[in-house]
């Protein structure tokens, strides 16, 4: 096992230093990938530190070399670097720009593999298949170059994708990882609070995105982690976003907009219940829960703070929401 993961780790290597030699040492390299990243405002500075590449638009150009370095075939596949295509070993990547992902001690465990032009045929992205060191329900994109950073400011920005995350570290905003926009898991989760136990979560504002974060609430309250959230306006993400403002608006955006996730999901529920009592009191019952699932031994008094607020807003009887709260906390026993 042990052995297995280090050939793989040995290919990542290979292959991150082919991609990033295309990108910056190739005419194609640089006609096609390099000048994608640079109409996308990338500095070379942070191309390097990312160490963004490109995969040839050819049917096995990559292959080719692996395999006449003598890589074998099977690890070449393991990785999902070279997939067979008409009983020949062709590029899985090919005509892609490349962004490596590397675990918590800088090593390259897998590839996130961009089209240059969207189309309906293709997907915008590929990325590595699930092997011994590629495990995406427990790894953020980012966290190696993060981690510092976290630790500094006492907390975690998470966003959806990979262009976020360069395009915020290219702002001076160096705290964020990145989840490549499915829910939160557990063991990623844990992975945050061993930097801090702050997590703002900046998703982008369509309804996916909404929906994304609200999955990861109740998981997380229960890691005890304090967690916020921040929508970025509609049609944007925090790569576009940042780079339209600028870092110290950006900034500003986060500090005004954030609110306690508790707070964000009673709104979003609100609305859509409108005057239906009936949804309405499913939507107190749902929060009850939410609220019944804070870890109380990490957040003394939150929990109470919590209650007597959304009884507030949602004008009810805070004893009521109080035993309620209870119950679903019995339930659980
Ligand atoms: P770009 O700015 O290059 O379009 P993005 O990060 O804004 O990229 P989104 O569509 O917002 O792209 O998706 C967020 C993240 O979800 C991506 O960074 C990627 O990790 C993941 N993702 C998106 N599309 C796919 C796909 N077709 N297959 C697998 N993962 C995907
Ligand atoms: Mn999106
Ligand atoms: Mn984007
Ligand atoms: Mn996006």
């Amino acid at each position: 096992q042990r052995q297995l993961a280090e050939s793989l780790h040995i290919v990542n290597e290979f292959a991150q230093e082919y991609f990033s030699h295309t990108l910056f040492e190739t005419e194609e390299g640089q006609a096609v990938g390099l000048s994608y990243f640079q109409e996308r405002g990338f500095s070379e500075d942070i191309i390097r530190k990312f160490q963004l590449g490109y995969n040839p638009d050819k049917r096995d150009a990559f292959a080719r070399a692996a395999l006449k370095k003598g890589y074998s075939i099977e690890y070449l596949q393991k990785t999902g670097l070279v997939v067979t295509r008409n009983g020949e070993p062709a590029d899985n990547y090919r005509g892609r720009v490349i962004f490596p992902v590397h675990n918590q001690t800088g090593k390259v465990i897998g590839f996130g593999a961009r089209i240059l032009k969207s189309n309906d045929r293709a997907p915008k992205y590929i990325n590595t298949p699930e092997n011994q060191l590629y495990v995406k329900s427990k790894l953020l994109y980012g966290t190696y170059f993060a981690r510092q950073a976290i630790s500094q400011a006492d907390e975690c920005l998470l966003v959806e994708g990979y262009t976020d995350v360069i395009s915020l570290h290219q702002a001076g905003i160096e705290n964020v990882v990145a989840s490549g926009g499915t829910s939160l898991t557990p063991d990623q989760l844990r992975l945050i609070k061993k930097y801090t136990g702050n997590l703002t979560i900046l998703y982008d504002g369509d309804a996916a995105g909404v929906k994304a974060a609200l999955r990861g609430l109740d998981l997380a309250l229960e890691e005890g982690l304090n967690v916020q959230l921040a929508l970025i306006p509609d049609k944007e993400d925090p790569d576009s976003y940042v780079r339209r403002i600028g870092a110290g608006a950006f900034r500003d955006f986060i500090r005004t907009h954030k609110k306690d996730f508790i707070f964000f999901k009673l709104e979003v529920s609100l609305e859509e219940a409108g005057n239906d009592p009936k949804r309405k009191s499913e939507l107190v019952n749902q929060l009850a829960e939410t609220i019944s699932r804070i870890n109380k031994t990490e957040h003394f008094t939150l929990q109470q703070d919590y209650i007597r607020q959304c009884s507030e807003i949602l004008k009810i009887d805070e004893q009521g929401l109080v035993s309620l709260v209870n119950k679903h906390l019995r339930e659980r026993l």
